[in-house]
């Protein structure tokens, strides 16, 4: 499907998720399903959590175990190819990178969107980072029902927000 479309099969996206027990805690989700030369997501990485070995266009591994769910890879991947996700009670934080302006702001219900670029739910902005570190890419937390723990990925961009 993925190689039709550019949309990952339901499998294919489940199959890099861990167990809901370890997402009691925030981790990282990544999303690069092709070989390519990059590994801008295991350099960063503070915990040694992610590792691509000496031939980089391995795809990336995560150790869920060392994974603190900061999200430095998030901004520093350049496919933006990674979340950090986390289970509260029936609800979904993410964080998730965003490089478009205007950015969304703290408390503002904006529209999510899967994979195929469709609506399916509202989600709840909680945090903006935006630092100088972060190379133009803000980190967009937000807050959204459980239920759509394998299908959310990111916002529409609103002009004019
Ligand atoms: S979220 Fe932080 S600890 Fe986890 S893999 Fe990314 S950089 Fe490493
Ligand atoms: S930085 Fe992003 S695109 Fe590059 S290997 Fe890591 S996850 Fe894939």
């Amino acid at each position: 499907m993925i190689e039709k479309t550019g949309v990952p099969s339901k499998d294919l996206i489940e199959s890099i998720f861990p167990d809901k027990v370890v997402l009691k805690k925030p981790k990282a989700i990544i999303e690069c399903y092709k070989e390519i030369p990059c590994n801008p997501c295991s350099t960063s990485c503070p915990f040694d959590a992610i590792h691509v070995p000496e031939d980089i266009n391995v795809r990336p591994e995560i150790d869920f175990d060392k994974c603190t769910g900061c999200g430095i890879c998030v901004y520093n991947c350049p496919g933006l190819a990674i979340t950090v996700m986390q289970l509260q009670n029936g609800k979904v934080s993410i964080k998730l990178p965003y490089e478009f302006t205007p950015l969304p702001t703290v408390g503002e219900m904006v529209n999510v969107m899967n994979r195929a670029g469709e609506v399916i739910t509202k989600g709840e902005i909680t945090k903006v980072q935006l630092t100088d570190k972060m190379n133009k890419t803000a980190l967009i937390h937000m807050v959204i029902d459980e239920i759509y723990l394998h299908e959310a990925i990111t916002i529409e961009v609103k002009h004019g927000r």
